[in-house]
C-alpha cells in the first residue's frame, strides 16, 4: 500500500493525488516509448523499451510487491489503446506459472489486464491458462523442453468470435507468446493481438 504522495521516481512531492509520477518524469517516460511491433502472424503492441526508469519501475512492479502499480500502468495502457484506435472486445493476459504466482500472491500481468479492461469498460476473461508445470525446463533436454513448452497454454473456449487482445508485463523473447498465439489458434480464435508493457 502507498502513503505518501510523492512522485514514485524522483520523490519530488506531488500536489495532484491522482498521478504516481510529478510532471517531468512522466515527460520522462515517454522518451522511452517504443514503437509497435508486429510479424507476419500476429501484433505485438509494445509501450516501452525496457531501460532506464521504465525499467525500474516495472522491476518495482514485479518484484517489490508494488501492486498498486498496475493502475498507473493500466492507465498508460488505456492511453495508448485509445491513441493508436485499438478496440478489442475481450482483454485477457499470460497468466504466470502457477509457482511463481503462489509465491508472488498475484499475476501482475492479471492486474494489468484487469485494470485496463475496467477502465476501457471492456470485457475482461482468463482465456489462456498454464496447463504444466514449467518450473524445471533446465533440466530437460531440448526435444522434452520443447515439447512442455508446447503443451503450456490452453484455452477456456470462450470469446472465440470476438476480438481479443492479450496483455503481458515484458517480453523478453517472443516464445511464450508465440506458444499462446498456438493456443489461441489451434482452439479457433481469429482475432488476437497481444500487448505488453515493455521490450
Ligand atoms: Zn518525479
Amino acid at each position: 500500500m502507498r502513503f505518501s504522495f510523492e512522485c514514485e521516481v524522483c520523490r519530488k512531492e506531488l500536489f495532484g493525488k491522482e498521478d504516481l509520477l510529478c510532471k517531468d518524469c512522466n515527460e520522462e517516460m515517454e522518451r522511452f516509448l517504443s514503437p509497435s511491433f508486429s510479424n507476419k502472424e500476429y501484433f505485438l503492441y509494445s509501450l516501452y523499451f525496457y531501460k532506464g526508469m521504465v525499467r525500474d519501475l516495472i522491476r518495482k512492479f514485479k518484484y517489490s510487491d508494488a501492486r498498486y502499480l498496475s493502475k498507473f500502468f493500466a492507465k498508460k495502457i488505456s492511453e495508448y489503446l485509445m491513441i493508436n484506435d485499438i478496440k478489442p472486445e475481450v482483454i485477457s493476459y499470460i497468466p504466470m506459472n502457477k509457482w511463481k504466482r503462489y509465491v508472488r500472491g498475484y499475476d501482475q500481468a492479471r492486474d494489468l489486464a484487469f485494470e485496463t479492461a475496467k477502465i476501457m469498460n471492456m470485457d475482461f476473461d482468463e482465456i489462456l491458462k498454464r496447463e504444466k508445470w514449467t518450473k524445471k525446463l533446465y533440466n530437460l533436454d531440448r526435444a522434452s523442453r520443447e515439447k512442455t513448452l508446447k503443451d503450456c497454454f490452453v484455452t477456456n473456449g470462450k470469446h472465440r468470435e470476438k476480438s481479443i487482445l492479450i496483455v503481458d508485463d515484458i517480453v523478453t523473447s517472443s516464445s511464450t507468446i508465440n506458444e499462446a498465439y498456438g493456443s489461441l489458434t489451434e482452439s479457433g480464435y481469429g482475432s488476437v493481438a497481444f500487448l505488453c508493457l515493455a521490450k
